[in-house]
C-alpha cells in the first residue's frame, strides 16, 4: 500500500443516538472482507482505502495518489506513486527470444492477483535477468529435485514455487516464479540486467516456464499485480515472440 494509516477506532454507536450519517461505510462492502476504496462503498472521501471485516471498518488508509477500484472479487488498492524512472526490461539475456505462453489477463490463470503477469516458455535452467535494479526482498529455494512440487504440480503447489522478489525505487516489486534456483540472496542489491537465477518448473506449473509480475509491496511474497510494460516488448500478448534488449 502507499499511504498513511489513520486510526479508525470509532466509538460504538449507541442505540437511538446513531444517525444515518454515522453508518459505517463498510456496511456497503458487497464482496466480503477485504480492501475497498471509499468510492466502492459510496463514501465521499475518494482517496481513502477501507479495510472491512464483517461489514465493519477495521482500518482506513489515506492514499497519497488516489485509490484504484478493481472489479468485485479483486481487492481495491492505493494508487501507486507515478513511476520514478523505473525501466522494466524482459527478464531474459540480451538478444534472447522467447514465446509468451500467457500474457496479462490470460485465460488460464492470469486473473485476480495474477492479472498483469506474463509467462515465458523457457527450457529448464535458462538464466533469468533482473527486469530493473533494486533490492531483493523475498527468496525461496526450498524445492529440490525429488520434492513434490519440483517438477510442476497443481494448485496444491501454489505456495511451493522457488521464487525471488525485488523492490524497486518506484515502490513496486517484481517477482520471478517457478525457478529452479534463485542465485541472489535476500537483501542483495541487484542491477538491471544482472543474472539472478535459473528458470524451472517448480510450484503451480504445468510445464517449464518463467512467470513474472510487477506487484504491490505488501508483507507477503505474493501480492496484487500491477500493470507491467517492457521497454523492449511493450505489453506482449499470449502467443507473441519477444526478444530481450536487456543489455548491459
Ligand atoms: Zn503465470
Amino acid at each position: 500500500m502507499n499511504g498513511q494509516t489513520i486510526d479508525a477506532q470509532r466509538k460504538p454507536l449507541r442505540g437511538r443516538r446513531a444517525r444515518p450519517s454515522s453508518v459505517d461505510p463498510c456496511n456497503a462492502a458487497r464482496s466480503g472482507d477485504g480492501l475497498y476504496c471509499a468510492a466502492s462503498l459510496g463514501a465521499p472521501a475518494d482517496s481513502q482505502l477501507y479495510l472491512c471485516r464483517a461489514r465493519r471498518t477495521v482500518r482506513v488508509t489515506a492514499c497519497a495518489h488516489g485509490c484504484t477500484v478493481h472489479p468485485p472479487g479483486t481487492p481495491d488498492e492505493c494508487t501507486s506513486a507515478p513511476d520514478s524512472g523505473a525501466a522494466f526490461y524482459l527478464p531474459l539475456a540480451c538478444g534472447r527470444s522467447a514465446p509468451v505462453l500467457q500474457g496479462h489477463h490470460g485465460s488460464f490463470s492470469h486473473n485476480g492477483m495474477n492479472t498483469w503477469a506474463y509467462d515465458f516458455t523457457l527450457p529448464r535452467g535458462t538464466p533469468v535477468y533482473a527486469m530493473e535494479s533494486g533490492r531483493v526482498t523475498h527468496v525461496r529455494s526450498a524445492e529440490r529435485p525429488g520434492s513434490a512440487c519440483w517438477n510442476g504440480g497443481g494448485r496444491r503447489c501454489i505456495e511451493h514455487s522457488n521464487y525471488l522478489s525485488i523492490l524497486h525505487a518506484d515502490g513496486s516489486r517484481t517477482s520471478y516464479l517457478h525457478l529452479d534456483a534463485p542465485e541472489v540472496a535476500r537483501g542483495a542489491i541487484v542491477q538491471r540486467g544482472q543474472r539472478i537465477g535459473r528458470s524451472g518448473n517448480t510450484g503451480f506449473s504445468t510445464r517449464p516456464h518463467l512467470h513474472v509480475q510487477r506487484q504491490s509491496n505488501c508483507a507477503r511474497w505474493f501480492c496484487q499485480s500491477r500493470p507491467l510494460s517492457f521497454r523492449d516488448a511493450g505489453m506482449p500478448t499470449t502467443g507473441a515472440h519477444v526478444t530481450s534488449r536487456n543489455c548491459p
